[in-house]
């Protein structure tokens, strides 16, 4: 189990950090900044600096087998870190901080398409929800003004802790059916935007939902029956 930087403060880009474990996965570390994929986001890039200056490219991070464990995948073409080496963390934050805004806004609009949702996703460039729902009843036009307008609220966002015994009393909290809370430690962790939206969430997210700016609908399909697909992107991406 690792010290896990980001889930206290998500704008960290930095740290340093010693090598626990090397195997054939990647690398453990004793803290960390990247956020290994999971809750639909995808997992940090960046690199780690040894002492002697080498920088080696880190080009994903995932979950490790162990609670709160963390798997840093070198470029296989750098040299093998060593277990007990200091390192610094550099997380690629221009790609962290599309995520983060990506993210939030896929909670502003699960407020604005009310329905089970199925599915999601967040890579830098775009992000979806998939809804179990009509899809007659998706208005991309309506989606994006409604999603923008909440967003100009420029509300804070807050992170609190709940016990497992407190979500299971309250189910209606749980929007998504394919990704269940983590559970494990006894406590839950939420994502609050006060007056939009409440829910368990382990991602990460912008401290105010103006840093979204606003988002544009890409398009509407359906990817089944229970599956309808809503994909956007940043206001201003490409
Ligand atoms: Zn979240």
């Amino acid at each position: 189990m690792s010290e896990l930087l980001f889930r206290d403060d998500a704008y960290l880009k930095s740290a340093s950090a010693r090598v626990r474990a090397v195997h054939e996965r990647g690398v453990e570390l004793d803290r960390t900044v990247f956020y290994p994929l999971g809750g639909g986001q995808a997992g940090d890039m960046g690199a780690v600096v040894r002492s002697d200056g080498t920088r080696i490219p880190i080009i994903d991070t995932r979950k490790g087998e162990a609670f709160d464990s963390v798997v840093h995948v070198p470029d296989p073409s750098a040299p093998r870190l060593e277990p007990g080496e200091e390192l610094t963390l550099e997380i690629d934050w221009a790609r962290r901080y599309a995520l983060m805004r990506l993210h939030t806004a896929l909670h502003v609009m699960s407020c604005v398409v009310v329905a089970p949702v199925t599915g999601g996703n967040i890579s830098p460039d775009k992000a979806r929800l998939d809804f179990d729902i009509d899809i007659n009843l998706l208005n991309a036009e309506k989606i994006e003004r409604e999603t923008n307008a909440l967003i100009a609220r420029a509300v804070a966002t807050e992170t609190t802790w709940i016990t497992d015994e407190e979500l299971d009393a309250r189910p209606e909290l749980v929007k998504t059916m394919s990704v269940q809370p983590p559970r494990g430690a006894g406590r839950v962790r939420l994502l609050k935007i006060p007056g939009i939206d409440l829910q368990p969430c382990g991602g990460t997210h912008v401290r105010n939902i103006a840093e979204i700016e606003g988002i544009r609908v890409l398009r509407i399909r359906s990817e089944g029956k229970r599956n309808k697909r809503v994909e956007i992107a940043l206001v201003g991406a490409p």
